[in-house]
């Protein structure tokens, strides 16, 4: 069997199902499971709704939910077609009138918890799954609904719960298995989940490649297909640089560096459930079906270039810790980062010198909280809008002088942290977050001009 992901985009509309459908209808022979994330953008506006009922904002919230409905409705007829929508209707009435109480009364109490913004996020995947499965009954295809918080187990750490494995493989066994055999197509919304109380939980944002990576690695899925908007990984944020280009065959490494720093296209968790069992995954473009994409598996041709891809990674906050005597004394930079943990502030780039320590986080509200506790062992400042930016590649482990020729492209730009991990897989260091654009443009133009057709499109 395989799994196929459908990201937000690759299910936004009708016209976009449509697509998956046909999509899925050329994979039938593979036994294929198939999970989707919510509609596009329909996530934010869960986020925004949930926000507004806490803030005690009950008609803002209600208008909200009432514009999800039409568009939701709206899909569902052009896709059902009259008949087949009345009957369907009453399973989507069900849950709006469901989000709808859940919103009044968030709004009633005023006061919204993760365990709550959980419960309003899911509805995002509850019902384009509902949506899709539908669709694909109406054109003939098997779909087998499948209600994820039933198979997907979950700790209680709302908002990024982590899965039970053994759990959640014995549920899938016993709820995805008979449909696969009996030749149906389960029909899955991603990031979604229940703790063992029954009680709904989300993996975090981004988090259906996740889902689409458990359920292939408990299902022993002969591959995991991630489709999305774009032909594959690129060799750089698209966005950022129109003529990026496809990486035909990236390492599980090199794509969790990448994914981890920014590249948004793969979720970073994901490679790890599909790594442990060499599943290869593939990301796909569902608006162009017929470019092979980018195949991520455990070795990777290198190729003549030094660099697979470049990824950036805005909105950080670097936090300067500075104790000139005590820096070096036992036990000292475990007290730091004991209060990184305190606050639940995860880091990503460190670096170190006899005086001081910096570190880079995600820039968030619990930093001036964590600053005022560090202020008690040091002096601490912190500033804003920098961006990571990182080049991956394997090759980096076996070439000298590489540093050097990246940081002559940009003698003219201050760079304030440099960074190359034990894994020596990445090159990162930390700029001004409005630098991006044209840091990664000129480091694209220079390491990206020619390219090994081994390895790139
Ligand atoms: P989905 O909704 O399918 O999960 P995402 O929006 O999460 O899709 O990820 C796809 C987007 O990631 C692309 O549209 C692209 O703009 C962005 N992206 C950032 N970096 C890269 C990269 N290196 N390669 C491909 N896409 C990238
Ligand atoms: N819908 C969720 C989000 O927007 C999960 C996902 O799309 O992967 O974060
Ligand atoms: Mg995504």
């Amino acid at each position: 069997m395989i799994v196929m992901k459908f990201g937000g985009t690759s299910v936004e509309d009708a016209k976009a199902i449509d697509r998956v459908a046909s999509i899925v209808e050329g994979r039938l022979a593979k036994q294929p499971v198939v999970v989707v994330s919510a509609m596009a953008k329909v996530t934010d506006t869960l986020l925004t709704m949930a926000r507004a009922a806490g803030e005690g904002e009950r008609k803002t919230a209600l208008k909200l939910c009432r514009s999800l409905q039409e568009r939701h409705y709206n899909t569902a007829s052009e896709l059902l077609g009259t008949a087949l929508f009345t009957e369907f209707h009453s399973e989507l009435g069900a849950e709006f009138e469901a989000l709808d109480e859940l919103l009044r009364g968030i709004a009633a109490v005023g006061e919204i918890t993760p365990r709550t913004t959980d419960h309003v996020a899911s509805f995002g995947e509850v019902l384009s799954s509902r949506i899709v499965a539908a669709a694909f009954a109406a054109r003939g295809l098997k779909g087998a609904h499948v209600d994820s918080r039933e198979v997907l187990i979950t700790d209680s750490a709302y908002m990024s719960a982590i899965p039970h494995y053994e759990e959640t493989n014995a549920r899938l066994q016993e709820k995805v298995t008979p449909l696969l055999d009996s030749g149906q197509v389960p029909v899955m919304g991603g990031f979604i989940g229940a703790n063992r109380a029954g009680i709904t939980t989300t993996i975090g944002r981004g988090g259906s490649d996740f889902s689409a990576a458990i359920f292939g690695a408990g299902l022993a899925a002969e591959k995991i297909e991630i489709w999305t908007d774009v032909d594959g990984i690129l060799t750089t944020d698209p966005r950022i640089c129109p003529d990026a280009r496809r990486i035909k065959v990236i390492s599980f490494d090199e794509a969790a560096e990448l994914a981890y720093f920014g590249a948004k296209v793969l979720h970073p968790a994901t490679v790890l459930p599909a790594i442990q069992k060499n599943i290869p995954v593939y990301v796909l473009n569902s608006c162009n079906p017929s470019c092979e994409g980018t195949r991520i598996t455990t070795r990777a041709p290198q190729g003549k270039n030094i660099f697979k891809a470049i990824a950036a990674k805005k909105r950080i906050t670097i936090v300067d810790v500075a104790a000139p005597r005590m820096l070096l004394a036992h036990g000292f930079l475990r007290a730091i980062f004991e209060a990184f943990d305190r606050h639940k502030v995860a880091v990503d780039v460190v670096s170190t010198s006899e005086v001081s320590v910096s570190v880079t986080v995600d820039s968030n509200q619990a930093i001036p909280a964590l600053a005022a506790d560090l202020a008690k062992l040091a002096d601490v400042k912190y500033e804003g809008r920098k961006a990571i930016v990182c080049l991956v590649g394997e090759n980096l482990r076996q070439k000298p002088g590489i540093a050097g020729l990246v940081f002559r492209e940009l003698a003219d730009k201050k760079i304030r942290m440099i960074s190359q991990g034990a894994s020596e897989i990445n090159l990162t260091f930390v700029i001004e977050e409005d630098e991006v654009p044209e840091v990664i443009q000129r480091l694209h133009k220079t390491f990206f001009a020619e390219l090994d057709p081994e390895v790139f499109a």
